[in-house]
């Protein structure tokens, strides 16, 4: 259930509201929005009456049930406003959120030497990528491939941060890792197949660091959903949505399916950024591009691109990364996509000639496949 409260409510007025609701089964939340502020009831709000509530004070404009599961996450709580995840890197703070320029993330699966993580961080920055990803702790399939460097990746992370500003964004695997992970990173992300431990999710949501939730491959959107509210629950308003694909019957031709009636989706549902990962949604380099325009076309804040100097080479997912030219490529091709959807930053802005011949010359090629 949610209380809207009428502009210039007077504070103390809003406490007062808050300590009369507060009961065993219900925890109310102030929700500072740009224009109103929210009282948030989670718990057993069933046998309370909106008409009932709305008695309690004259600065009440409005008292509307959440008929949703996900309650913090919905974005009634927050009356339609959208959140911004602020991360603060050596380079500048960078945003996420629908009326925010997309924010691109890029760099290889995993952080394999020091050599090639900052030579890709070089790189992808050069292109306009805002985050350097990289996994320390990879979770893969077999026991016997490539498990990550751990913790002495997270060094090599903190490395390429270090020489190229790039704020950071990888994967924590184990509760036990957060606080070391927590040091590197800027952003955590918890992976696909963690997508339902609860028991991280909470220790993610008591943790002052944005979190980026993958969804999970076989995941509705509304089991995403709750995980999201486990960590919104525990603490961290902070969470970011990406959307990595999901398992299908048609794995001959793509790594998974990927999903991106997801982006209006849950537009519709959550206030929360929207990320999507068409490296790991296809699991083939030849189909990235293409999906990485689609998502900014379907509304995507923020997209996840895996790069590796030497994809042939590369210890994890090489069949699905881009070449660092391969990146340089798509860059300019999602720069005029996000600028027709008025969602690109002008700080990575091509020149206009450069933007002009580029557009002519991806409109033959490229762009038209
Ligand atoms: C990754 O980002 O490298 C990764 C393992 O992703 P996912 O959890 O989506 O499979
Ligand atoms: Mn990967």
């Amino acid at each position: 259930m949610i209380v809207i409260m009428k502009t210039d409510t007077p504070n103390l007025e809003i406490q007062r509201i808050i300590q009369e609701l507060q009961s065993e089964s219900i925890t109310p939340e102030k929700i500072v929005g740009k224009h109103k502020v929210i009282i948030g009831l989670v718990g057993d709000t069933a046998t309370l009456s909106p008409e009932h509530l709305q008695q309690i004070s004259p600065f009440i404009e409005k008292v509307m049930r959440v008929d949703k599961p996900f309650k913090r996450a919905s974005l009634e709580f927050r009356h339609g406003e959208p959140t911004e995840v602020s991360v603060p890197t050596p380079n500048g703070v960078v945003v996420f959120g629908q009326n925010h320029p997309i924010v691109t993330v890029a760099g290889p699966c995993s952080v394999e030497n020091e050599e090639m993580i900052v030579e890709t961080a070089q790189r992808v920055k050069a292109a306009g990528a805002q985050l350097l990803r990289g996994g320390a702790y990879k979770p893969r399939t077999s026991p016997y491939s490539f498990q990550g460097h751990g913790e002495s990746a997270l060094d090599l992370l903190a490395k390429a941060r270090e020489v190229t500003g790039l704020g950071i964004v990888t994967e924590v695997m184990d509760s036990v890792d957060l606080p070391k992970v927590a040091e590197v990173a800027d952003i955590i992300q918890i992976g696909a197949r963690n997508m339902q431990n609860f028991s991280l999710l909470k220790q993610a949501g008591a943790i002052n660091k944005p979190v980026l939730l993958k969804r999970g491959m076989a995941a509705t959107i509304e089991d995403w959903l709750m995980s999201a509210e486990y960590i919104l629950a525990a603490g961290n308003p902070n969470v970011i949505l990406c959307e990595r694909g999901i398992r299908t019957f048609d794995r001959k031709y793509t790594r998974n399916t990927l999903d991106l009636a997801a982006v209006p989706v849950l537009r519709s549902l959550t206030h929360l950024p929207i990320m999507v990962d068409p490296s790991h949604g296809t699991g083939k380099v030849e189909y990235v591009p293409t999906m990485a325009k689609a998502a900014i076309a379907a509304g995507a804040d923020s997209l996840m691109i895996e790069v590796h100097p030497n994809p042939a080479k590369a210890l994890s997912d090489g069949p699905q990364s881009l070449t660092p030219e391969g990146f340089d490529r798509l860059m300019e091709q999602m720069e005029i996509v996000g600028q027709t959807v008025g969602r690109w930053s002008k700080k990575f802005s091509l020149s206009t000639a450069t933007s002009f011949s580029t557009t002519k010359a991806l409109s033959k090629s490229s762009l038209a496949k």
